[in-house]
């Protein structure tokens, strides 16, 4: 297939453009077929602070990295492409903003939003191996996309909380439980866990978040 109709297939990745696209299929060393895209800056793209977003020209060197992307079908796909370390006048040297890429880890937005989606139907073992993925990486996924759910937790938030619910319900055919605390009044959740059923632990009174200790608290139900 011609670079271009790749890019068009795939696309996606702002500020670069598809050069080249290797292919290893199954083989003694090979146990996962892998796709491995290629990109390369488009000249006279603007280059941006990734800390402050201005628009920054001088580069003081590129590096090459490698990131997870959704997979072509059945292939594992990486992307290799050249990262720029700049020389940013407000922050001093920084990487370039790349848009597509997740903050934290080794791959592509589109890909951490994915594992995180199905995070919410399967267990992360279950994500983790599908993606082939560590544990650890699935699990921060989880935990951040259920922060960007919820929203923050603050003591100013919870001033007005006065009646909790806590309960525990089972997901995954029973298989495993977690445990959610909402607020009464305004039906917010302000805390999920996920594990044993809070009732039956015998840690209980840690795996509570410290929050839930709120000042004018009336009453609490289980
Ligand atoms: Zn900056």
């Amino acid at each position: 297939m011609a670079m271009e109709a790749w890019s068009k297939l795939l696309g996606g990745w702002d500020g670069f453009e598809l050069i080249d696209v290797e292919e290893h299929p199954v083989g003694p060393t090979q146990p996962i077929p892998e796709l491995v895209l290629r990109l390369r800056a488009i000249p006279g793209h603007p280059k941006r602070c990734s800390r402050c977003g201005a628009e920054v020209v001088a580069i003081h060197d590129v590096a090459e990295r490698r990131v997870r992307d959704l997979a072509v079908f059945d292939w594992d796909t990486w992307i290799v492409f050249p990262r720029a370390r700049l020389e940013c006048p407000r922050c001093g040297p920084t990487v370039e903003a790349v848009p597509w890429l997740d903050r934290y880890q080794r791959m592509t937005t589109r890909l951490a939003e994915k594992v995180a989606r199905l995070t919410m139907v399967l267990p992360i073992r279950h994500v983790a191996a599908w993606f082939h993925l560590h544990w650890d990486t699935v699990k921060q996924l989880d935990r951040r996309a259920l922060h960007t759910r919820l929203g923050p937790i603050t003591a100013e938030s919870l001033a007005d909380v006065r009646l909790l619910v806590i309960d525990d319900f089972a997901i995954q055919k029973g298989h495993r439980y977690a445990t959610v605390i909402v607020d009464l009044t305004t039906k917010r959740v302000l805390w999920v866990h996920r594990g044993q059923r809070l009732r039956s632990s015998a840690s209980e009174p840690t795996t509570l978040p410290s929050h839930s200790r709120i000042s004018g608290l009336l009453t609490a139900s289980l």
